[in-house]
């Protein structure tokens, strides 16, 4: 069998419709559709945020709508952007200024950066430098997973994002208001896990390509637009006779900040690996059980926070061990093997990555790692080597 036949079958009729929306999302770096969200009401604001998570839920019960800026993919050319930062650093934050300096970002009327990273930090800096104009703030995410300490400082952060952007909008975060928007992104938290489910069960009917390209949407449309979305594409792929295919099935971890782009995903299938777990878009499902709906709005986020969030290498918590957590997933998602994959230069990722071996090795689970940028052009290395991996898991169950 040739590596071309085990990509999963391309999408056909609806299908094909849903996906090329989908895409044109993920292409869509100048946010037209976001202008159009804003245009038909003009008390709406739009409210940037980096990755990996910021509380959707309280920019949207203030009229907002979240959108995450994920950089711009092997998308676009930098020409300014690499004048902002040494060469030893990822390639996020060059793609974030030059999506800002050439004016991409014109939708946005403020911008949230979480404390994942120095970079992220050094961000949040210069965006005020560069947007004077806009709200910039910086979440600083409690490392203090106590609900008297660390979740007292962190309903105070969002309280001061609730404050920021209702001061754009008019509309004040009242409890009727977050309370609303809690549920909303829980039925968007049901989709995307049962999405998840059937990728676990059956991932030729849910490739990587298209699975990713679903949670990039989340990340520009309205939680009810984006829910349907889902729901659609659950109906439609199920329907479509996509027949399995003799892949593997591979975890991916690293990936949570900086993303691949679109061809990487795509060339990882055509080695013969199905994705049916990964750290993707991780701030679409950080909190992937539906948060309490009953009492205080405000201590529920807090305590979603605080115990129900994935471990992830941005995450410093004490008390969670990353490894057991790892080991415990793999099984889980009856995953053959993991892809530790990171974006070049990302301290998280690369830091957490050894740790994750050992715990890899010491559970017999084969592994492979690699780094990639968000514009990486040539894949010929990574398919041979995720290639290779795949072959020697079909043929001896190890590497
Ligand atoms: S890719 Fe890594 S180093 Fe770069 S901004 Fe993201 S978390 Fe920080």
């Amino acid at each position: 069998m040739s590596l071309e036949t085990l990509e999963s079958a391309p999408a056909t009729g609806a299908l094909a419709e849903l996906v090329a929306h989908a895409t044109r999302l993920y292409e869509d770096l100048e946010l037209k559709g976001v202008r159009d969200w804003k245009a038909q009401d003009p008390s709406r604001r739009a409210i940037g945020f980096l990755p990996v998570y910021v509380p959707r839920e309280v920019i949207h019960a203030a009229n907002a709508l979240p959108v995450g800026i994920m950089g711009g993919g092997d998308q676009i050319e930098i020409v300014r952007g690499d004048s902002y930062f040494q060469s030893y650093i990822c390639h996020l934050p060059r793609s974030v200024i030059e999506l800002a300096v050439s004016g991409r970002l014109a939708a946005l009327d403020g911008l949230v950066f979480p404390s994942i990273c120095d970079v992220i930090r050094n961000l949040s800096g210069m965006f005020k430098v560069l947007l004077p104009d806009r709200w910039v703030h910086y979440l600083d995410l409690p490392q203090n997973f106590d609900r008297e300490s660390g979740g007292r400082f962190y309903r105070h952060e969002m309280a001061t994002i609730a404050k920021g952007v209702s001061a754009l909008t008019g509309v004040e975060v009242t409890n009727e208001r977050l309370s609303a928007s809690i549920s909303l992104y829980n039925e968007n938290r049901r989709a995307l896990a049962q999405l998840q489910q059937m990728r676990v069960a059956s991932p030729w009917q849910v490739p990587a390509t298209e699975y990713y390209l679903l949670l990039r949407a989340s990340y520009v449309l309205p939680p009810q637009e984006h829910t349907d979305l889902i729901r659609r594409y659950m109906q439609l792929s199920a329907a479509s006779g996509r027949v399995e295919q003799d892949n593997i099935r591979v975890m991916v971890r690293g990936a949570f900040c900086e993303q691949p782009p679109l061809g990487l995903l795509r060339t990882l299938e055509r080695a013969g690996c199905y994705l049916v777990d990964d750290d993707l878009v991780l701030g679409a499902r950080f909190i992937p059980q539906p948060i309490a709906q009953d009492g205080d709005p405000w201590q529920a986020l807090v305590d979603a926070f605080l115990y129900h969030t994935l471990p992830t290498a941005s995450k410093y918590d004490v008390q969670a061990s990353k490894e057991a957590d790892l080991v415990q997933s793999v099984k889980e998602v009856r995953a053959d093997g993991v892809l530790l994959m990171a974006p070049s230069f990302c301290d998280p990722a690369l830091l957490d990555q050894p740790m994750l071996a050992h715990a890899l090795e010491k559970a017999g689970i084969p592994f492979t790692s690699f780094k990639y940028a968000e514009d990486t052009g040539q894949f010929q290395v990574i398919r041979e080597q995720a290639g290779t991996f795949a072959d020697a898991i079909k043929l001896w169950g190890t590497t």
